[in-house]
């Protein structure tokens, strides 16, 4: 049992008391502290965004941060969600499958996460069910409260031991009122008590609606938002509101009454032209300072640090607003073209590059579906693209279309990205187009094809289950000396890259392939899975198995998109 403060020392770690809260061993209630988000009136608010952009103004302050998200569904990672109903599945270096908003964390943090960053109910309620089976609970009934609750406060500290962070930023998946995070609500109730005055701070992100037949602002469906967290013991600190415009002094006085705060700890968070801008929002809104003061940090700030690095920030936003002249068009093939979400970080790592190289990228969604129904013609398909991105993806639909794509980029001699997927269509073409290989095509589409050119990864074959069986996360990719890619990647010999797959190159046919011509230029070491390819005579052909996206932070664009971007400027 860990040091405690007067609270902690009423508190049993033996499960069958009632004052039941696990602690780790060292733990010291007020060396980290906590900065909680909650959202109130509905979903959508971006309290993601907000609670990052705070953690990262934070950090660029010279304190040690560290995010949470609490996710109410009960699947156990994110893994087997459906990207056109819950946007696009990130992957971390430990291999954790998970939501979009850790890929919001770590762009804007600039740093590694891991699973210990991520938890759904799913997770939480496997690891009380295993305790309870191992016996853990023996004679107990296992309840919300203490034994869920419990949990939830074990996983924060250990957090916060584990990532020796200043401040742990959670964030609390859903809208308040929802049942799938009320017991992630009551265990943050209990934390604030538990670690005392002082060490948690609760911020309310909230909704002020100005419906058009009004015209004007109201403040009604964000107070009773805020009630709602009060009628759970949760007293807000700060309260942020998003809304269309600027927010009234009359709405700020109206919350502040009505939610027991001061209207100087009531901020305005109205909609922006860019997401870059909302740590520069929390600056002038002064809730940074409002933030430090409530958890007695204050004094610790570096303000210095935080200047500098305002300042490398401020010049990207300026660039993010400033709209270039000069304009690239990448065409992204997919089935999920219907939603933005299911491609977040390949987009945001476009508009990372195009920041850099100071052009406005646009995208247009290519339907592959309609290209092989012959619908649409690829030329077609292809107008007004100046590059083309084929990006992961898993099923068959539309397969022969992008196929074609590749085909097409490549003998256009239009600058192509493949990706994972993208990687493996641009093989079938290869294949099947320039080494002869009639009806190669991948074991994921075809059972017995005549050419199994991609297939299996044999490793994958020995994983049973439906969840969490592709080969994930952080590799080291080696690249060939005096290759493109080792241009691209500043003459790096090895790098580490991220993955999620099944299949790869069948190691029968890289011989083949190599021999008319396609460079592997990165492999894994001491296997033969081939992980990068390029063409010379191109402007800009290259597939890779893993996702470059997940990596590409907005002052350091992942380095494959730049050269695309770079190429289809020309
Ligand atoms: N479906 C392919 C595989 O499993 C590609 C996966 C992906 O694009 N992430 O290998």
């Amino acid at each position: 049992m860990g040091a405690k403060n007067n609270i902690l020392s009423g508190v049993s770690d033996t499960s069958s008391d009632e004052f039941y809260t696990p602690i780790p061993k060292g733990y010291e209630p007020g060396n980290t502290k906590y900065v909680i988000t909650f959202g109130t009136v509905m979903s959508g608010l971006g309290k993601g965004i907000f609670s990052s952009s705070l953690a990262k103004v934070l950090k660029d302050k010279g304190f040690r941060v560290s995010p949470i998200k609490l996710e109410g569904y009960l699947n156990i990672d994110s893994g087997t969600l459906n990207p056109f109903r819950h946007g696009e599945v990130f992957v971390l270096d430990d291999g954790m499958e998970c939501d979009m908003d850790l890929g919001t964390y770590e762009r804007l943090l600039d740093i590694n996460l891991t699973k210990d960053n991520f938890s759904t109910n799913g997770q939480l309620f496997s690891k009380i069910l295993e305790n309870e089976r191992d016996g853990k609970f023996l004679g107990r009934d296992v309840q919300f409260i203490p034994h869920v609750t419990g949990e939830i406060k074990l996983m924060l500290r250990e957090l916060a031991m584990k990532s020796k962070a200043d401040v742990v930023f959670v964030e609390i998946g859903g809208t308040v009122g929802d049942i799938e995070n009320s017991h992630y609500i009551e265990a943050m109730r209990e934390l604030a008590y538990e670690e005392g005055e002082g060490n948690v701070c609760f911020a309310a992100l909230t909704y002020i609606i100005e419906p058009d037949f009004l015209g004007e602002q109201k403040s009604k469906a964000a107070q009773l938002g805020i009630r709602n967290l009060q009628s759970r013991g949760i007293q807000p600190h700060i309260i942020a509101c998003r809304a269309k415009n600027n927010i009234s002094q009359g709405i700020k006085e109206k919350i502040s009454i009505n939610a027991n705060i001061p209207t100087n700890r009531v901020f305005d968070m109205h909609d922006v032209d860019s997401i870059y801008l909302i740590p520069s929002k929390i600056i002038e809104e002064k809730i940074d300072f409002r933030v430090l003061k409530i958890l007695g940090l204050e004094d610790k700030a570096d303000s210095k640090k935080g200047l500098v690095e305002k300042k490398k920030w401020d010049e990207l936003t300026r660039k993010a607003l400033e709209k270039p002249k000069k304009e690239v068009v990448i065409g992204i093939t997919g089935k999920y073209t219907k939603i933005r979400d299911a491609y977040a970080s390949i987009l945001k790592a476009l508009e990372h590059s195009g920041l850099a190289l100071g052009v406005r990228v646009k995208t247009k969604w290519i339907e592959t579906t309609k290209i092989e129904s012959g619908e649409l013609s690829v030329n077609e398909a292809f107008r007004g693209v100046d590059g083309v991105i084929i990006p992961g993806g898993f099923g068959k639909r539309g397969i022969e279309g992008k196929i074609l794509c590749a085909k097409h980029a490549r003998e256009n001699k239009i600058p192509f990205l493949g990706i994972c997927l993208g990687f493996q269509m641009a093989v079938i073409d290869y294949a099947r187009c320039v080494c002869g290989l009639k009806g190669a095509n991948s074991t994921e589409f075809e059972d017995s094809p005549s050419h199994k050119v991609i297939d299996y990864l044999p490793e994958q074959l020995k994983i049973e289950g439906f969840g969490g069986n592709m080969r994930l996360g952080g590799r080291d990719v080696d690249v060939k000396k005096n290759s493109y890619a080792s241009k691209v990647y500043d003459d790096k010999t090895c790098i580490r890259e991220r993955f999620r797959h099944r299949y790869e190159v069948n190691p029968e046919y890289i011989k083949k392939i190599e021999d008319k011509g396609l460079i592997f230029s990165g492999k894994a070491p001491n296997q033969p899975i081939m992980q990068i390819l390029e063409l010379v005579d191109h402007p800009y052909f290259v597939g890779v198995q893993y996702h470059p996206e997940f990596l590409s932070r907005p002052l350091r664009p992942a380095p494959l998109f730049y050269e695309l971007v770079r190429a289809s400027r020309k």
